[in-house]
């Protein structure tokens, strides 16, 4: 009997600006490695790394995969991936930077998903990714600078055991690429209405702008991320397109996890080019700056940071101008760093801990005339000019105000939402009690 054996590949930074995805360099290798016979261990992985690395080209995603077969047959699918990366990927372009991994083993070992994690959340460099494939005896492939070894190597090492979604991608044939994409709108209404929430992000509630298309001229038609492959197949069977679909595949996710956050304890260890998510008091008051964007800052024991919400969230910054100083909130956001200006947390959800009470003081009443009794400057008491009545300072009123935001988690609207974040939809429980004060 032959025996099989597994072998993990790992695929990344094939495309450009311009075009080509990695997710479809990695479709069109396992249709390769199907057609000579290969066997497909479970889904093939879209890994979604650091949301806040500035190289990125744009979503920051690999892909890996886990073929069974023979030995023999292993410089086949090699020659397969390496030739189909050679042809399919960018290499024009002087940011495309393909990597390729082979690792042969049925177990990830620990090293190799620590390695993934940091990807996901922090910033790692080639030589870190190079020494550890020699480690774990991983073969590289490194085209040009051959960064992508980077995104391939963590694509492997991601065990997607705890959290995961499913996205199904549907490609475009060759001829349609770059021009505008042909859907049936109100397929894609109806497909959100019959599926929602098992699958998630197909629109967008406010402007009803549908978001399972991308605006980039990659080969993706549509791409519809679901809790299940069986709701991704359901919902992509209920979608009508006006072109012809190539062909389709469901890849397995990090996508919607909330993965790229690191829980930090104190605002002075954030650091730019990660997501974090941090709790502090409010200690400068929400401001609208020019172009529409609120920024506030917080502040815990160790350090301040500012928290904008950008304009095109749009409502999402109504939450933000409603808060005080003093009130205690959780941020979760992208981490950014501008010459000459404070970090800056990105928002990307904010939960409101607790809301301090908003109270404004009042001039007395006059005890006769019922009017609101004049002040006769700081310290010198209330009169009413007409009945000639007078009142001490302490007779001003202390009126409670209604707080206009409630005690629970907001979130941005999918259109500006990373897609590692995770859709409050999806929150298993809800942290904070909501209601309204
Ligand atoms: P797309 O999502 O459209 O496929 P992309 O946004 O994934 O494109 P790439 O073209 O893959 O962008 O470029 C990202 C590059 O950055 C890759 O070479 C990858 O290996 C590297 N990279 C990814 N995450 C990190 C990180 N956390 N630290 C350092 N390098 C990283």
């Amino acid at each position: 009997m032959v025996s099989l054996v597994i072998l993990n590949i790992g695929i990344d930074d094939t495309d450009s600006k311009k075009g080509m995805c990695t997710t479809y360099v990695g479709a069109v290798i396992i249709r390769r490695i199907r057609e000579i016979g290969g066997r497909l261990e479970g889904f093939p992985k879209l890994i979604r790394l650091n949301p806040m690395w500035p190289h990125k080209t744009r979503g920051n995603c690999a892909v890996a995969m886990k073929v069974r077969i023979s030995r023999q047959r292993i410089p086949i699918v090699k020659r397969i991936v390496l030739d189909t990366v050679r042809e399919l990927a960018e290499l024009r372009s002087e940011t495309t930077n393909p990597g390729v991994v082979f690792y042969e083993s049925e177990d990830i070992p620990k090293c190799l998903k620590t390695f993934s994690k940091k990807t996901v959340q922090e910033v790692v460099d080639l030589k870190e990714a190079e020494e550890l494939a020699k480690e774990v005896e991983a073969e590289i492939h490194k085209f040009k600078l051959g960064n992508g070894v980077i995104g391939a190597l963590a694509a492997i090492g991601h065990p997607l055991d705890r959290d995961w979604t499913f996205e199904l991608i549907a490609y475009r044939i060759r001829e349609n690429w770059g021009t505008p994409r042909k859907i049936d709108a109100e397929s894609v209404f109806r497909m959100n209405a019959e599926t929602y929430p098992e699958t998630f992000d197909n629109l967008d509630p406010l402007t009803g702008e549908i978001r399972i298309t991308p605006h980039t001229p990659c080969p993706i038609l549509y791409g519809i991320r679901g809790e299940t492959p069986e709701a991704v197949e359901k919902a992509s069977k209920l979608v009508r397109t006006l072109e012809p679909v190539d062909f389709m595949i469901t890849y397995k996710t990090n996508q919607g996890t909330d993965e790229h956050y690191l829980r930090l304890k104190k605002i002075s260890e954030v650091k730019p080019y990660r997501s974090v998510i941090v709790d502090g008091t409010v200690c400068r008051a929400p401001r609208t700056i020019p172009g529409g964007h609120v920024i506030f800052s917080v502040k815990n024991g160790s350090g301040e940071i500012d928290c904008a919400a950008y304009e095109p969230t749009r409502k999402f910054r109504e939450i933000a101008r409603s808060l005080v100083i003093g009130d205690k909130v959780r941020v979760f956001g992208g981490v950014k760093e501008k010459p000459n200006l404070p970090l800056t947390v990105n928002l990307e959800k904010i939960s409101i801990l607790k809301l301090v009470p908003l109270v404004e003081k009042r001039n007395p009443t006059c005890p006769r005339c019922g009017r609101r009794m004049k002040s006769e400057g700081k310290g010198k008491g209330y009169s009413c000019k007409k009945c000639k009545i007078n009142a001490p300072e302490g007779k001003a009123e202390t009126i409670r105000l209604p707080r206009k935001i409630l005690l629970r988690i907001f979130e941005v609207p999918p259109r500006c939402r990373r897609h590692l974040a995770k859709p409050l939809v999806r929150e298993v429980h809800v942290a904070h009690e909501s209601r309204e004060i």
